[in-house]
Parts: C-alpha cells; sequence; structure tokens
C-alpha cells in the first residue's frame, strides 16, 4: 500500500516540474512493498536533492523550511534535550517554550522521535524542516564536536568503568569494529576535524579542571570545541593514540615520540605524535602533515615577480648552497620542497636528508635522519655523496659538522639546499662564522640567503578597507616604501563564518633575499658584523622582510598587525636613508641592467660603504692563526692511503673557489693532528689548498678536510714531490682521532723497540 504522504509528495513534486507523471507513478509503484519513503527513494538514488524535496514536503505538509545558520539557539534548550538523542535522531532543538518544543528535522515524517519526544521529555514536538547536513553541523557547533560519541562513552564509563579505563582490557576492545562509540571513533573525529579545518598541529593538555584540546590553524591555536566530558576520558584518549603511534601506553612519566598514518577521503595524512609527562597526566602534541605534496611551486610561495625571477635563476645555479633561513614554522620546508620541485626532473638526482620527512615526491630520494642509529645529517650528507646526487636537501644546519659537510659538497660541484635558524638573512652569515666556519669558505660556497615568515591572509569573505587606519603606520610604512602617506590603504577581517571569526584565511610568506654579491664576498671575507652586510646588500637592492611584508599590506593581503608581530624595524635601512644614501627602488629589468653596466664602468669609484672588492690570494685563503703548527703533535712515520684534489679560485669568478674534479692518490710519509706530508707527482705550489680525504683504517670514513701546502721537497731518489700540508679546517674530533691514532702508532713502535 502506498501511504498517503508519499502519494501528497509525488503529487507535489509533479506539480513543481521535478517529476513526470509517467516517473512518478513509477517510483510510488517502485516503493509500494519496500519499507522506505519516497525521500528516503528519491535522496538514496541522487534523483533530486533534498532541499528540492524539503521544499516540496514544506508545501504539502505546510511546515516552515528554515535556515539553521540565521538563528542561534539558547543554551537553556539545549542542556534540556539530551546530546545523544538529539544526535540520535538528527534532530536540532531550537526552542522551548510553553512545554512545546520547537525542533528541525529533515525527516517529518518518522513519527517515532517525535512520539519519544512525548514519552520521554514531556514535550510536544513542533516541526520546522531543515536539510540534514545543516542539521548535523548545527549540532556540531552547539553541542561540541563529536558529543554524541563522547556522552555515550560516558555512560558506558559509568556503567563499567573498567572497560574503558583499565588499558589492557581496552585493547582488547579496540579490535572490535563495531558501530558503537568507542574511543576509537572519538579520537578518528578529533582527528578528522583538525584536518577539515586545516590544522597543522592538535595540542591536549590535561588541567585540574578540564582538557584543552587546541587546533592550529594559519599559526594560531583555536580552542576545538570539545564537550568537557572529554576529561574523563583523556587517558584512553593518550592511549589509543599512542597505540596508533606504536608507543608505550604502559610509559606515562618519560617522554615519547612516534608517527601513525591515517587516511581521510581525499589523501593520507602523516602524524608525528609527541608525548610528555605533566602533574595532571600526559600532554600531547600530533603534528599532521599530508603525505602527497599538493602540488608545490615557486609561483605559490608568496614570492613577488622580482623575487620569483631571482629564485629562479638562483635554483638552476650548478653549485653552490642556497640557504633559508627563520625561525621554526615560519615555512622553510616548503619553500625547500617548492625549489625542488621546480628543478626536479629525470636527468637530476636529487637526495634530500629530513627529520621528518614532511611530504613525499615523487622522483626523488627521500632520507630519514634518525641520530638514534647514529644517522645525524651530517652522517647522512656524507653517505649521500656516496650516490652520486646532483642536488641535496639537508633539512637544518644544526651543527659545524653538517655545515662543514655541506660546504665541502658545494664546492665539489653539488647544489645543496638548506636552512638555518636565524632571524634574517645576513645573521645567516654571521652564524656560520660563529659555528665555527672559515669566512672563506662562506664567502665561496654559498649563493644566497633567503630569509622568511608566514602571515596569515586577510579572509576574502570579510574583507574591508579601515577607514581609520593608524597614521604612524602609515607613516612607517611610506617611508619603507618611498610612496605618499595618503597612498597608503590598509585592509583588514572583519570576522565571519568562513574564517573562523578570525579574519584570515591560509598564509602566506614574505621574503628578503640576500645575494652573494662580490662586495658582500668581501665583507664576509673581512668578518663585517651582520648589520654592515645587511646595509650593504639595501644598497644592492635588497628588499627587507618588513619591506616585503609592508608591500603585501598595501596589496591589502594582510595587515600591518601581522607584519609587526614577526619583523624588526629596519634600522639599517632608516640609518642609510638619514645618511642621505640613495637605496635602489624596484627596479625594471632594464634598469637593473643599464646600472650593472655602470657599475662596471666606474668600478673604481668610491662605494658608500667602503668595502674594495679584491682578488682572493692565497694569504687571505689561510687563515692568520687558526691552523696549528703540525710540532706542537707529536708526528709519527707511517704509510696511510691518502686522496687531494686541488682547490683553486674560479677564473670567472674571482672570489670564488672551486675544487678540481680531478682526485689524486697517494700514500703519507708522516701525520699528526696538525699536518701531513705525503708524496706527489706533481710539483704543488706553495700556498695552493687541497681538498684531503685521511684514511686511518680501512674499514672507516676518511677524515675528510682542507688543507694548505706548506712546503714542497723534490725526492731525488724518487723523482718524485714531498708535500707538506696543514689542515684548515679540521673537525675538533677528527683532530683528536688523529692524535690518538698518532700516540698509539708511537707507542706500537716504542714496544716493538
Ligand atoms: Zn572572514
Amino acid at each position: 500500500m502506498i501511504k498517503q504522504s508519499d502519494k501528497d509528495l509525488a503529487a507535489e513534486l509533479v506539480k513543481r516540474g521535478h517529476l513526470t507523471q509517467a516517473v512518478s507513478d513509477q517510483l510510488l509503484s517502485g516503493i509500494e512493498n519496500s519499507s522506505k519513503s519516497l525521500k528516503d527513494h528519491l535522496i538514496e538514488n541522487n534523483t533530486l536533492s533534498e532541499r528540492v524535496i524539503l521544499e516540496a514536503l514544506s508545501a504539502t505538509l505546510n511546515l516552515e523550511l528554515i535556515d539553521l545558520k540565521k538563528i542561534s539557539v539558547q543554551k537553556a534548550v539545549l542542556d534540556k534535550i539530551p546530546v545523544r538523542f538529539a544526535w540520535y535522531f538528527k534532530f536540532l532543538p531550537i526552542n522551548i517554550s510553553d512545554k512545546k518544543l520547537t525542533l528541525a528535522t529533515s525527516s517529518p515524517l518518522n513519527i517515532k522521535f517525535q512520539d519519544e519526544i512525548r514519552v520521554h521529555l514531556g514535550l510536544e514536538p513542533k516541526i520546522v524542516l531543515a536539510p540534514e547536513s545543516d542539521i548535523l553541523d548545527a549540532l556540531n557547533k552547539y553541542y561540541g564536536l563529536a558529543a554524541d560519541t563522547v556522552d555515550k562513552l560516558s555512560k558506558e564509563a559509568e556503567k563499567d568503568e573498567s572497560s574503558v579505563f583499565k588499558t589492557d582490557v581496552w585493547i582488547e576492545d579496540l579490535e572490535k569494529q563495531t558501530d558503537d562509540a568507542t574511543i576509537g571513533k572519538l579520537v578518528n573525529q578529533i582527528l578528522l576535524e583538525a584536518y577539515k579545518q586545516r590544522a597543522t598541529d592538535i595540542h591536549i593538555e590535561p588541567y585540574r579542571e578540564k582538557v584543552r584540546i587546541r587546533y592550529r590553524i594559519d599559526g594560531v591555536l583555536i580552542d576545538a570545541n570539545i564537550p568537557p566530558a572529554v576529561k574523563e576520558l583523556l587517558p584512553s584518549v593518550i592511549s589509543r593514540i599512542k597505540i596508533m603511534a606504536n608507543l608505550s601506553i604502559v610509559e606515562r612519566r618519560l617522554p615519547q615520540d612516534g608517527a601513525a598514518v591515517v587516511k581521510t577521503k581525499e589523501q593520507d595524512l602523516d602524524m608525528r605524535i609527541s608525548t610528555i609527562p605533566t602533574p595532571r597526566g600526559e600532554s600531547m602534541v600530533i603534528r599532521i602533515l599530508p603525505v602527497n605534496v599538493r602540488l608545490l611551486s615557486l609561483e605559490r610561495l608568496g614570492l613577488d615577480q622580482k623575487h620569483l625571477k631571482t629564485f629562479r635563476e638562483l635554483v638552476k645555479r650548478p653549485n653552490g648552497i642556497i640557504l633559508v633561513t627563520g625561525p621554526t614554522g615560519s615555512g622553510k620546508t616548503t619553500t625547500l620542497y617548492a625549489c625542488l620541485n621546480e628543478i626536479n626532473s629525470p636527468d637530476r638526482k636529487i637526495i634530500t636528508l629530513e627529520d621528518p620527512i614532511e611530504c613525499e615526491m615523487e622522483g626523488i630520494t627521500q632520507i630519514q635522519v634518525n641520530p638514534k642509529v647514529n644517522m645525524d645529517f651530517a652522517a647522512g650528507l656524507r653517505s649521500t655523496l656516496r650516490h652520486d646526487p646532483d642536488i641535496i636537501m639537508v633539512g637544518e644546519i644544526r651543527d659545524l659538522e653538517t655545515a662543514e659537510i655541506a660546504i665541502r659538497t658545494a664546492l665539489t660541484g653539488h647544489v645543496v639546499f638548506s636552512t638555518l635558524h636565524t632571524n634574517d638573512a645576513a645573521s645567516g652569515i654571521t652564524r656560520l662564522i660563529e659555528m665555527g666556519l672559515e669566512p672563506f669558505l662562506v664567502a665561496s660556497s654559498v649563493e644566497a640567503f633567503v630569509a622568511q615568515r608566514l602571515v596569515r591572509i586577510i579572509c576574502p569573505k570579510c574583507k574591508e578597507e579601515v577607514s581609520t587606519p593608524l597614521l604612524e603606520i602609515r607613516e612607517e610604512i611610506a617611508k619603507s616604501l618611498s610612496m605618499k602617506v595618503k597612498d597608503v590603504k590598509i585592509f583588514t577581517g572583519r570576522g565571519c563564518d568562513y574564517c573562523n571569526k578570525t579574519g584570515f584565511r591560509g598564509r602566506t610568506a614574505i621574503y628578503e633575499m640576500l645575494l652573494i654579491s662580490d662586495n658582500i664576498r668581501a665583507a664576509i671575507l673581512d668578518k663585517q658584523r651582520a648589520s654592515f652586510i645587511k646595509k650593504l646588500a639595501i644598497q644592492n637592492g635588497m628588499k627587507t622582510l618588513r619591506q616585503d611584508g609592508w608591500q603585501k599590506v598595501i596589496d591589502g593581503i594582510t595587515t600591518p598587525s601581522e607584519v609587526v608581530n614577526i619583523t624588526m624595524k629596519d634600522e639599517e635601512l632608516i640609518s642609510l636613508k638619514k645618511q642621505g644614501i640613495e637605496i635602489p627602488k624596484e627596479e625594471t629589468q632594464k634598469s637593473a641592467e643599464n646600472k650593472r653596466a655602470e657599475k662596471q664602468s666606474s668600478e673604481n669609484k668610491k662605494e658608500n660603504v667602503s668595502v674594495k672588492v679584491r682578488e682572493i690570494d692565497p694569504h687571505i685563503l689561510s687563515s692568520k692563526d687558526t691552523h696549528q703548527d703540525a710540532r706542537t703533535y707529536p708526528r709519527v712515520n707511517v704509510s696511510l692511503p691518502l686522496r687531494y684534489s686541488v682547490v683553486r679560485q674560479d677564473k670567472d669568478n674571482p672570489g670564488k673557489i672551486i675544487t678540481e674534479n680531478v682526485e689524486h692518490s697517494s700514500i703519507t710519509k708522516n701525520i699528526s693532528a696538525g699536518g701531513v706530508r705525503f708524496v706527489s707527482g706533481y710539483a704543488l705550489r706553495a700556498e695552493t689548498i687541497l681538498e684531503l680525504r685521511i684514511q686511518l683504517h680501512d674499514d672507516e670514513r676518511s677524515i675528510d678536510c682542507l688543507a694548505r701546502v706548506c712546503r714542497v721537497e723534490e725526492d731525488s731518489m724518487s723523482a718524485m714531490f714531498s708535500v707538506v700540508a696543514y689542515y684548515l679546517d679540521l673537525s675538533s674530533a677528527s683532530r683528536v682521532k688523529l692524535d690518538n691514532f698518532v700516540k698509539a702508532k708511537i707507542k706500537e713502535k716504542e714496544q716493538k723497540q
């Protein structure tokens, strides 16, 4: 028998022109013997949209169809209706008055739940219509994310506490795949919601009174809408996540780190999980990393045209180091990935060393650095070189050893991308030298320092011009960008649903690119301070982080406070302007070229900041007092395999040194922790810089360093040359190793005698 309500609905849909009479008859006879309503049948088969059907139902049943986004529900109403009840029957309570409950549902013909409301709540239901998806969204909004699961779990916990809280029992439960509320489902809902909100991290923090769950969205922590009852479930939630990440659930007193992969409909998510013990329980941070790269390209990074062009030229150089600098969370890795994407092609071998691997990239060998098994950046870099890569990305340069190998790699004809933890581009230079690198090595290997920060993008849906912006800010912007104060327009986001009321949606980067030009190279060799180098760079035409930020402010991309929060005032720029020194403005390509030509023709003219570009001679290369006299270390006559290549000045590019590709094999005559004497078939000139590899033991990696030839003698017997060289950049670990080796050999010889 066909229900009257279905007949009415079918007639209304025909009347509205959504169905033909023939189709309508066919549909009705089709459901005649099923328990399904016409509405469910139409929706399941995608015949008509829910909205069209609801509009028709609204007419036949004389019920109002409302937009839930336009109403708000009092907390008193929500408190009266149990969460489980609302979730189970998928309705949203809207108002209670005179024992009448106004509720929104998409199934007005479901009589059962209306009876339940009468019986259990003693209220008379008054029905209004709304689409099911709107109702579920509203339930999330009002009752909190995953409220139904939490509520059910709390009830179960009351019934049988052991089933939820005793972990050994609980693991058993987890294996069961049921539709019931489980901790697993709750955890999944927390993770999925984080992903949907574009969160990069989830913070779970227990306090005395409550549990705080926060999502980091666009770099800012935002409270997740979680029912307070989660507090009771926290140990189980933490345990569940620990199991996913293969961590010990018994160990709660020590920090732990792990990883897990979860799936969403769109893609897999890689999660890095770390726990730390706190007095109120374990605190957990989950980092969410998308496994597949959303096509990262340089265009999408937020580079302006000039920066983009410079960057393109930079990443295509045949060798050298490009360092991206900035604090944690400034998007450095994203920039590196975009660089690799730009140059990734089948004829190039690219290897990365990362901790962690944030995105998997096709055609690139990615290596996870793991210090626990002695695979740190330095060790990884060394073994990477045996795989003959063209391009290497090292996640971060943290120590001298990594820096040294990175530089040697670059000098031997590779491109190296890496990151440094410094505030601006110029400080990158001083940081490397502070680590203990020779200035000439920095000057000759690094091509560019790129500093970057992330700023939030004003929400496009609620963006508006600020009517009365602070004069002070407008003046600073005008001065910084050399424009008129009245032309400075400032925008902001009012805050809407699309942006979680924050006024921002998404982030973009601001940049500062310091290219190692000749005058900067000379300043590095002179061990000049970062502020001096920054001034030079500004005169060379570098746009500072702050300036790039201001540009994005007047372009209406971000707000002044975003820029002020993360960049420093350009004291260098201000002082240059005070001195009346002309700063190059945004140049067109042509004028830049003209300028370069001009500069070359008048090379000897006095520069504003007086650093003379000079030829690097070997005396500069050998730093004055850092190398040790070999004689302060004990020396032993011993034959060890040794390889060397000659490091020479680049003819086309004075001020740069490169390593010749030929490697010569030789044998040591004597060795100490300060230097080495070896045989050579060539008469090497004194002061020549060599790259040395000394093999102390067959089964160990060689000791690699640069050395300076200080004496060459012809051996008349063998017609060979005997070369004495001092180490230049031997790491202290290698020096100790060499010294111990020599001392052991000496002892050995004494015992033989
Ligand atoms: Zn908005």
